[in-house]
C-alpha cells in the first residue's frame, strides 16, 4: 500500500489547491473545495482501519500553537500529523496577561527559527492568523481565529453532508443561533454557497450580523419560519467568550424561542440531518434528544470527518512545499 491514499494504484490522488496557507474559505473555488474533500474522504478508511499510521509526512514538523482552548480541533490535528507521520508539538498560550500583538509575531518569529512545516494556529482576534502567516516560513493553517473563519471546520461539516447526502448543490441548509459570533458559520456560508447549496441564517435580532444577506443567504428571526424544508440544520453555540455585555435575556428565553427541539425541528424535511460543531450547550441551543438522536444527529460523525479532513490539509500543503510549485495568494 502507498502512503497516499490513491484512486488509480501507484499515482497520488490529484489535488488541485495550490495556495501555501489554508486560512479561510472565502475565495476558495469548487474544484479546489472539491478536491479538499475528495482527499479527506480517501482517508476516512484508512482511519477505520486498525493501522491507521503511514510515514507520508516523515520527517516533517507540525506546531498546533493554540492562543484560545480547544478539545475537537486541537486533538484532530494532532492526530492527523501523526497518523501521516509527521512529528506533531502542542502549545497553548494564555494570553490574559500579555500584549497580544507583541507575543503574537514574537511567539511567531521564535517558533519559525525552529523550521516547522506546517504551523496550526488558533487565536481569538479576528485576523490575528493571516498576520502570523506573512511572517513565517512555513505553511499556516487557521484552526479559528476570532469570528471570522475556521475553514476545517467547515470542510469537515461539508464531507459529513456530502457523505450522507451524496452531493451539497441544491441542498437547503439552516444556520442557526449565534450567527455574529461565529466563525463556524461564516466558513460555512462561503463553502456552502459556492458549492450551490441554498443557505438560511436563523438568530435572534441581537445575535444576527448587519447586512448579511450579502453573503447570499436568506435571514430569519423566527426558527419554525427559517427551518420550513430544511435538508440540514446546523445548530450554533452561545459564544459567551466572545460577548460584551447581554445578547439573551436568558437561557431559558433562549432555548424556548431559538433551541432546536422536536417540535421546532418538525418544520424542516422528516429526514433532515442534525448537525452541532460542538462544544455542545444541552438545553440552551439543543435540546439532548435531539442531539442524541442516532437516526437524525450526525454531531459525532463530523468529529470522524475532523479527522479525514486535517490530513487532508495537511497532505495537501505539504504537497505544496515539496514540489516547489508557485504559491498561492493565500
Ligand atoms: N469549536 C468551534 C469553534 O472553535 C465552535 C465553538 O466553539 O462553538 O469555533
Amino acid at each position: 500500500m502507498t502512503d497516499r491514499p490513491t484512486d488509480s494504484p501507484g499515482a497520488p490522488a490529484p489535488i488541485l489547491y495550490a495556495h501555501r496557507h489554508l486560512l479561510g474559505i472565502e475565495g476558495l473555488s469548487v474544484p479546489e473545495i472539491t478536491s479538499l474533500l475528495d482527499l479527506a474522504d480517501s482517508y476516512v478508511e484508512q482511519n477505520r482501519q486498525a493501522d491507521k499510521k503511514r510515514s507520508l509526512l516523515r520527517g516533517r514538523t507540525v506546531i498546533n500553537l493554540f492562543f484560545e482552548n480547544s478539545t475537537r480541533t486541537r486533538t484532530s490535528f494532532e492526530l492527523a500529523g501523526k497518523r501521516l507521520g509527521a512529528d506533531v508539538i502542542n502549545m497553548s498560550v494564555t494570553t490574559s496577561s500579555i500584549k497580544k500583538g507583541e507575543t503574537l509575531i514574537d511567539t511567531a518569529m521564535t517558533l519559525n527559527a525552529m523550521h516547522p512545516d506546517v504551523l496550526v494556529v488558533r487565536h481569538p482576534d479576528s485576523g490575528a492568523v493571516n498576520l502570523l502567516s506573512q511572517k513565517v516560513d512555513g505553511a499556516v493553517i487557521n484552526a479559528g481565529d476570532g469570528s471570522h473563519e475556521h475553514p476545517t471546520q467547515a470542510l469537515l461539516d461539508a464531507l459529513t453532508i456530502r457523505r450522507r447526502r451524496g452531493r451539497l448543490a441544491g441542498l437547503l441548509v439552516a444556520i442557526c443561533g449565534d450567527l455574529l459570533h461565529s466563525r463556524v458559520a461564516r466558513s460555512n456560508i462561503h463553502l456552502l454557497t459556492t458549492m450551490g447549496a441554498r443557505v438560511r441564517v436563523i438568530a435572534p435580532p441581537t445575535l444576527m450580523p448587519g447586512a448579511i444577506e450579502r453573503m447570499g443567504v436568506e435571514a430569519f428571526t423566527d426558527m419554525r419560519q427559517g427551518l420550513q424544508g430544511c435538508d440540514i440544520v446546523m445548530m450554533l453555540r452561545l459564544q459567551t467568550e466572545r460577548m460584551q455585555g447581554s445578547f439573551v435575556p436568558s437561557i431559558r428565553e433562549y432555548f424556548r424561542f431559538y433551541g432546536l427541539d422536536y417540535d421546532k425541528l418538525g418544520a424542516a424535511k422528516p429526514d433532515a440531518l442534525i448537525m452541532h460543531p460542538g462544544p455542545m450547550n444541552r438545553g440552551a441551543e439543543i435540546d439532548s434528544e435531539v442531539a442524541d438522536d442516532i437516526d437524525r444527529s450526525v454531531i459525532r460523525e463530523q468529529v470522524e470527518m475532523g479527522v479525514a479532513v486535517r490530513m487532508a490539509c495537511l497532505d495537501a500543503l505539504t504537497r505544496q512545499s515539496t514540489s516547489n510549485s508557485p504559491l498561492g495568494a493565500s
